[in-house]
This record gives C-alpha cells, sequence and structure tokens, in this order.
C-alpha cells in the first residue's frame, strides 16, 4: 500500500490544528481578495523552507506594498447553499472549524516565523450571522488587544450581522468587505437565495458611514479610534449569471460612488458543483475578468464614466482590444491631441500613456517642446499612442481607416495571468495590480 503522506502543514502544527488549516485555507480560496502563493514545494531533508499551500497569500496595502497574509475561514460549515460556492450547505466536503485560540495562535505563531504580515479572516455561515461575526471580531479583539499583534487584519463582514458589530469590528480590522457577489437582486435570488442584496447593501452603508463618522470625528477629537484604515471591498463573481460586462462595470461604479469602496474584485467564475442553475461547467472566464479589471482601472485612475466604455452593443467588453483602445477607436474625432498642449486628463485617454507617462509629459513639456524621441524616452508606448498624437499641429502618423487600426492594436494572442492556475483555488488580486498602458 502507498505510503500517506502527512499535509506538510500538519508536520509543523501538530495534526488537528495542520489538518484543520488545510481545510479551512482550501476553502477560504474561492474568496478573489488575495493571490494564493500557495505551492506545494516540501524541503529537502535537511533543507529549509517551504511553499506550503496552507493558506499564504498576497495582497496589496494601501500604500502599494505587498504583503502576504494568513488566509483562512474561520468555518467551512455553512448554512446556506450558495450555487457557485464549494462551501454550500449541499457540498459533500469535510466540515471542520478552529477556536479563536486555535487561530489566534496560528496567526501569532505563523508571524513570529516571518511567514504572513497579516490575516484574512472569513467564514461560513454555520449559526446566525451575530454569532459568526462575534467569533471574527474575537479573533481580531484578542489578536489586537491581549496580544498586541500589529499587523494586517482584514475581515469579512456576515450578511445580516448587526451594525453594531459591524462599526466594532472596524475598530480591529484594517480592511473590511462584503461580497456583493452577483450584480443584479434577481441573479441574487436565484443562485444565493438566502442572501439579500438589500442585507448587504446596507452593511456596505453601515461600514461606509462609521468610515466617514471616525474620519470626521478624527479631525476634532485627538484620540479618535481608527475605523478600517484600509477601507472596505467587495468581489463580484463574473460569469455565474447572465448579466453582462456593462450591468457589471455600472454596478462596480456606483459602489465605489456610493460607498466610497476601495476595491471591487472581480472572480471569474468556475464551477464546483453540477448546478441546474448555472450555466454549463466550462473554462472559467478569465479573459472577461481581465477586461474588467482593466476597466476598473480606468474608472478609479483615468476619469473614465462607466457609460461610456462598454461601446459593443451586447454590452460586452471586446475581446481582441482592451476598453481604453476600444473607447479610442469608436472615439476618431477626440483625436490627434497635441501633446505639448493636450491637458492631463486628455492624454490619459491616449492608448500607450499611462498615469505617470501623462504627469511626465505633462512635467516634461514646460522645458522642452515634446516629439516622438522625446515620448519614446518618457515611457509612452510609442506602438499605440503615435497613432493618436500630434506635435507642432502635424499627426505623428496618420492613421489607416478604422478596421486596420483596430488590427494593428489588437493584442495578439496572450496568457492572462492566473490562467496556468485553473480550478476553484485559483484567486487572483496579482492580476489586479497591472497598469495600462
Ligand atoms: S454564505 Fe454562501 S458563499 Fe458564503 S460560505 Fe456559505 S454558501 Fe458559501
Amino acid at each position: 500500500m502507498p505510503l500517506q503522506r502527512k499535509p506538510y502543514a500538519c508536520i509543523v502544527l501538530g495534526m488537528e490544528l495542520g489538518e484543520k488549516l488545510e481545510i479551512l485555507a482550501a476553502s477560504a480560496r474561492c474568496d478573489a481578495s488575495f493571490a494564493s502563493s500557495g505551492s506545494d514545494r516540501r524541503p529537502r531533508s535537511g533543507g529549509i523552507g517551504a511553499g506550503a499551500p496552507s493558506g499564504v497569500c498576497h495582497s496589496f496595502s494601501g500604500d502599494g506594498r505587498c504583503i502576504s497574509l494568513l488566509k483562512v475561514l474561520y468555518s467551512n460549515a455553512c448554512r446556506n447553499d450558495c450555487a457557485y460556492c464549494a462551501n454550500r450547505a449541499s457540498s459533500d466536503i469535510v466540515r471542520t472549524s478552529f477556536s479563536v485560540d486555535e487561530l489566534v495562535r496560528l496567526t501569532l505563531d505563523f508571524y513570529r516565523r516571518n511567514y504572513i504580515e497579516g490575516l484574512f479572516l472569513s467564514s461560513g455561515i454555520f449559526s446566525d450571522p451575530d454569532i459568526v461575526m462575534e467569533r471574527l471580531i474575537e479573533v481580531a479583539r484578542v489578536l489586537r488587544v491581549e496580544a498586541g499583534f500589529g499587523g494586517y487584519i482584514h475581515l469579512k463582514a456576515i450578511p445580516g450581522a448587526g451594525e453594531r458589530l459591524l462599526r466594532l469590528a472596524g475598530l480591529y480590522a484594517d480592511r473590511l468587505s462584503i461580497n456583493i457577489e452577483l450584480p443584479t437582486a434577481a441573479s441574487l435570488v436565484r443562485l444565493a437565495p438566502e442572501k439579500s442584496g438589500a442585507e448587504i447593501l446596507g452593511a456596505m452603508r453601515a461600514m461606509g458611514d462609521a468610515e466617514s463618522e471616525h474620519t470626521r470625528d478624527s479631525r476634532r477629537i485627538r484620540h479618535t479610534p481608527n475605523f478600517a484604515p484600509a477601507g472596505q471591498s467587495t468581489q463580484l463573481i463574473v460569469g455565474a449569471s447572465p448579466e453582462s460586462d456593462r450591468t457589471i462595470i455600472l454596478l462596480a461604479s456606483s459602489l465605489y460612488r456610493r460607498y466610497a469602496l476601495r476595491r471591487v474584485y472581480y472572480s471569474a467564475f468556475m464551477p464546483v458543483a453540477p448546478d441546474p442553475r448555472l450555466p454549463a461547467a466550462a473554462a472559467p472566464p478569465l479573459l472577461r475578468e481581465h477586461r474588467l479589471y482593466q476597466c476598473d482601472w480606468l474608472l478609479r485612475f483615468y476619469g473614465f464614466k462607466a457609460e461610456e466604455l462598454v461601446q459593443e452593443a451586447d454590452g460586452n467588453f471586446p475581446t481582441d482590444v482592451d476598453p481604453k483602445v476600444a473607447w479610442a477607436l469608436a472615439h476618431r474625432d477626440f483625436f490627434p491631441l497635441d501633446v505639448n498642449s493636450a491637458h492631463l486628463g486628455e492624454l490619459l485617454r491616449v492608448p500607450g500613456i499611462g498615469l505617470r507617462g501623462a504627469r511626465r509629459i505633462v512635467a516634461t513639456r514646460r522645458q522642452v517642446s515634446l516629439g516622438p524621441a522625446e515620448l519614446g524616452k518618457l515611457g509612452i508606448v510609442m506602438k499605440k499612442a503615435r497613432w493618436f498624437l500630434s506635435a507642432g499641429g502635424r499627426p505623428l502618423c496618420a492613421p489607416p481607416e478604422e478596421q486596420s487600426l483596430r488590427l494593428l492594436l489588437a493584442e495578439g494572442p496572450r496568457e492572462v495571468p492566473g490562467a496556468s492556475k485553473p480550478g476553484p483555488g485559483r484567486t487572483v488580486e496579482s492580476q489586479m495590480e497591472f497598469a495600462f498602458p
């Protein structure tokens, strides 16, 4: 009989806690808030270091640093039956839960060993939402208050938990999030019948209100405690329901506006179990997810409005060109822009000019007049930008008619980040942090 290999975490942590960690870290992977750094690389005998897949994931802090987090569920027992979720009540999986003490010990132990810089904690809804939320808060409280833990903590708000608890959670967590999951109430009713859109949006509003109150108070009262200083985020599943990219991006834009969300994450739907309510098993729509992140970037940093970004009649982004190129092709009369006089907001609409490039153009042209040679030195992607710019009243390149230009700007076959790791464990924050051009 072949020898059964013990999970690496069991060797380090002891059998029971190690097994729980293996199970609850795997269960947490469906949440697209972080990119899993796990691999199954083990140390050679006498060697050091291991890439054990036990929930150490990467995220980006508010100041742009990449940080590694222990990403686990408190419990994978859940009384809800969301069709898209591996932990749903009807799933035939091993169920287990940590205790508050176990999770605190695990976090501190990993932190001291330098495996992690913080904790991402969520949970299945194994009981009344308030009770589940209280457990998550208690883990964060013990870490912060009793153990003096200063690392990053991201807590998931449990749908249905009371506002008082959400406000309490923000006193210990750096970031709070609640997943809206599906773009319309109708899809939520169909695929996650126990969840309520109104409840989720209500929680977002409560967390947003609490954040603004704390910000206001901190201007007047010196020792106002911080409330979730990294703000709140949410996740939308793409492809489990029939909504178009336009619907998704309009919703995201409205969430940014109304609840001051710091991030909306998009997660390509990956079938975990057959269900007649879900689309037939197919490859996860990774390119679609990628386009939504590109569009999200345009909304947050490039001054685009959601309403102007999807040009296609079916409401979905094109696959051959990115959303910024698609917008430029549909607005040929906006170009060419004179690189020596266009203002920053206009330059940001030029394919091939990113945020940094646009700022460099504005700063450099105060000293010298810019032409193609100078633009290349400023990091502008000239193979895209040259079709949309002019200098000294003359276009840098005479653009061909639209279809030919589209072919010139089309992306070749490309590997979508994360596409090499399909399956319910693939999570994707790393791919959100690309930059245009
Ligand atoms: S509430 Fe839904 S999404 Fe969350 S763990 Fe339970 S079944 Fe999964």
